[in-house]
C-alpha cells in the first residue's frame, strides 16, 4: 500500500476507472455545449489493459473499484469489462445514467455489484430534457424502480442549480417516503466550459435549509456516515430512503480522500481538480514498470482539491478552466 499512500497519509484504496468519454446524454453541468474533443480509439484503454492496470492497483491495495464515464453503459465491451473485473477481490460498483441500465441487469448481479449511483436532478420529464437536452427521462424513472425491485441498493446523485432544480429539494426528499434510495444532493462544481459560477451554487446549508423549512428537527435524523464517505447522510423519520450532501465545493472532505482516478485514456488524476496528470498508458504500452508512476502521482497530490484551499479559490476561473470536463473525468 506504500505506493499509494500520499505525503498526508491517505491510503488511496478506491480506484474510479473512466471506461469511456462518450455519452447518451448531454447534461449541461458536465459537458460543454460543443462537446470535448474526443480521444482517437487507439488512445483509449481496451478491455486487456484496463483489466491489466486494475489488477496492477489492486495488488498495491485498491479494493473498491467504480466504473463510471461518460457513460459506462455505451461502451461496446462494457459486459466484457464488468465480467472481467469481478474476478478481482474488489467491490465492484458503477455510475451511471441509468438509460441503458435494464439490458445488463443479469451481468451486474453475476458480477456481484450490489450498489449501483445513478443521476437523476429532476423529477419533471421537461427540466429532464433541458438539462440532459435528451428525452430518456421516462426510461431513467423506470429503471431506477428496475433496479431495486432487481434487489440493488440505489444511490441517486442530484447536482443542485440554483433556479434550475433547487425548488426541487424538497420534492427529492419527499420521494424518499416511499422509494428506498440514498438521494445525494451534490454541490455544482466548475470544471472546463460547463458555465459554472457561486451564485448557481446551492451550498449545503442552503439545503439544510429547504429541508428543515418542510420538516421538523425532530422529524429529521443524522445518520452514521460510513469511513471514507463523502456525503452527510440523513434521512426522514419512518421514510424508506434517505438523504445526503456532497458538498465538495464548500465543505471538501479531502482530509479522507481515498480516491484515485483513471481516465479513459489511461491517465492517473489524482484529484477531481487536478491538472497535472500522469499517463500510465503509453508506457504500460512500452513494457515499462508503471509502479514509480503510480507512486509519484499519489505523491504529487495535495491536501485539498488540488490545492484549492478555500472556496475563495473559486472565485478564479484560472483554477479550474484548465480542468478537464466532468464527462472526461468520470465524477
Ligand atoms: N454518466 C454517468 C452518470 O451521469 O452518472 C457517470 C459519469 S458522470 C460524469 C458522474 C457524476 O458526476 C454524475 O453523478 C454527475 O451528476 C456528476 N457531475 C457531472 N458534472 C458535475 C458538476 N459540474 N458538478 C458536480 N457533479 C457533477
Ligand atoms: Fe453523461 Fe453523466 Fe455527464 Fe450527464 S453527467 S453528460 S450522463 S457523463
Ligand atoms: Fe479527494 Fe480531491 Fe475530492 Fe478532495 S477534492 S475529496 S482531494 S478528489
Amino acid at each position: 500500500m506504500e505506493a499509494l499512500k500520499d505525503t498526508f497519509g491517505r491510503a488511496h484504496n478506491y480506484l474510479r476507472i473512466s471506461l469511456t468519454e462518450r455519452c447518451n446524454l448531454r447534461c449541461t453541468y458536465c459537458m460543454p455545449e460543443h462537446g470535448i474533443p474526443l480521444s482517437p480509439r487507439a488512445q483509449l484503454m481496451t478491455a486487456d489493459e484496463i483489466f491489466a492496470l486494475a489488477q496492477q492497483f489492486v495488488e498495491l491495495g485498491v479494493t473498491k473499484i467504480r466504473l463510471t464515464g461518460g457513460e459506462p453503459l455505451v461502451r461496446k465491451d462494457f459486459e466484457e469489462i464488468l465480467s472481467r473485473l469481478s474476478g478481482l477481490p474488489v467491490e465492484l460498483t458503477i455510475t451511471t445514467n441509468a438509460v441503458l441500465i435494464d439490458r445488463y441487469i443479469t451481468q451486474l448481479k453475476s458480477a456481484g455489484i450490489k450498489t449501483i449511483n445513478v443521476s437523476l436532478d429532476t423529477l419533471h420529464p421537461e427540466k429532464f430534457r433541458s438539462i440532459t437536452r435528451r428525452d430518456d427521462f421516462a426510461a431513467v424513472k423506470r429503471n431506477i424502480k428496475l433496479l431495486l425491485a432487481e434487489g440493488f441498493k440505489v444511490k441517486i446523485n442530484c447536482v443542485l442549480i440554483k433556479g434550475f432544480n433547487d425548488e426541487e429539494i424538497v420534492d427529492f426528499v419527499a420521494y424518499t417516503e416511499t422509494m428506498p434510495v440514498s438521494m445525494r444532493f451534490i454541490e455544482f462544481m466548475p470544471f472546463d466550459g460547463n458555465r459554472w459560477n457561486k451564485d448557481k451554487l446551492v451550498a449545503e446549508q442552503e439545503i439544510l435549509k429547504s429541508v428543515f423549512d418542510r420538516w421538523t428537527v425532530s422529524q429529521v435524523e443524522r445518520l452514521t456516515d460510513s469511513m471514507n464517505d463523502t456525503s452527510r447522510n440523513y434521512k426522514v423519520k419512518g421514510y424508506a430512503g434517505s438523504f445526503a450532501m456532497i458538498s465538495t465545493v464548500t465543505n471538501p472532505f479531502c482530509d479522507t480522500c481515498n480516491r484515485i482516478r483513471l481516465t479513459a485514456n489511461g491517465r492517473i488524476k489524482n484529484c477531481l481538480f487536478s491538472n497535472a496528470e500522469v499517463d500510465l498508458l503509453t508506457p504500460f504500452r512500452a513494457g515499462q514498470d508503471i509502479l514509480p508512476l503510480i507512486n509519484q502521482a499519489v505523491k504529487a497530490k495535495f491536501a485539498v482539491r488540488a490545492g484549492m484551499k478555500s472556496d475563495e479559490s473559486f472565485s478564479d476561473p484560472e483554477n479550474y478552466n484548465n480542468n478537464r470536463s466532468m464527462i472526461a473525468i468520470g465524477g
